[in-house]
Order: C-alpha cells, then structure tokens, then sequence
C-alpha cells in the first residue's frame, strides 16, 4: 500500500473531530498562496488544501503548480499536481 493509500485510510478511521483538527493543521501547511496559479478568486473564497479538498469554484488558469515543493506532498505521498484545477489526489486517482 502506498503512504497516500495509508493516510487515506488513517483519515477514515479518524472522528470527525480528529479528522477536522487533522485538515486544520494540514491547511495551514498549504502553500498555495504562493503559487502563480492561485487567483484573487481563490483568495477571496479563502480556499487552500486543494489536495484533499477537490478543486476549486474559480477558474484555475494553469500558470504552474508549486504542490510537488510542499511539505504536504511528502508528508502525505501526494504524486499528482494542479489539484485547484483537476480535483483531489484521490479524485486524480480515481
Ligand atoms: S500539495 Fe498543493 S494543494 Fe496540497 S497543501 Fe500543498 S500546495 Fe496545497
Ligand atoms: S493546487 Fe497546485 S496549481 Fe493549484 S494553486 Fe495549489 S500549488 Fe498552485
């Protein structure tokens, strides 16, 4: 099993309330912000963690993706990219 496949499966097995404080402290790992790609739209709908989250409500104009630099991408075994624009890992993954 690979580690994104394991952290999945950990997520699952968490409560709601682990799981909420878990996506809390993963967000604000996210650097997003810092990429050409994320928008003023995306600023303004405060959106971030688009790894796990899916994609986003704005239009994702690919400008490049900085996820492969994260510190979530190693912690979690994330081996896609442009998430805002093509929806979550597992989504990727499908
Ligand atoms: S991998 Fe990308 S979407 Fe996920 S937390 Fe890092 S920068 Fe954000
Ligand atoms: S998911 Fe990737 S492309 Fe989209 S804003 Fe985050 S770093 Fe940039």
């Amino acid at each position: 099993m690979d580690k994104f496949t394991e952290m999945a499966e950990k997520l699952e097995k968490m409560s709601a309330g682990e799981k909420k404080q878990a996506m809390i402290e993963t967000r604000a790992m996210c650097i997003c912000g810092e990429c050409p790609t994320y928008s003023t739209c995306m600023k303004e709908k405060d959106e971030l963690l688009y790894c796990l989250n899916g994609k986003s409500v704005c239009p994702a104009v690919m400008k490049g993706c900085i996820c492969p630099t994260c510190p979530v991408t190693g912690m979690i075994g994330l081996v896609k990219a442009y998430y805002c624009a093509r929806g979550s890992e597992q989504e990727i993954r499908g």
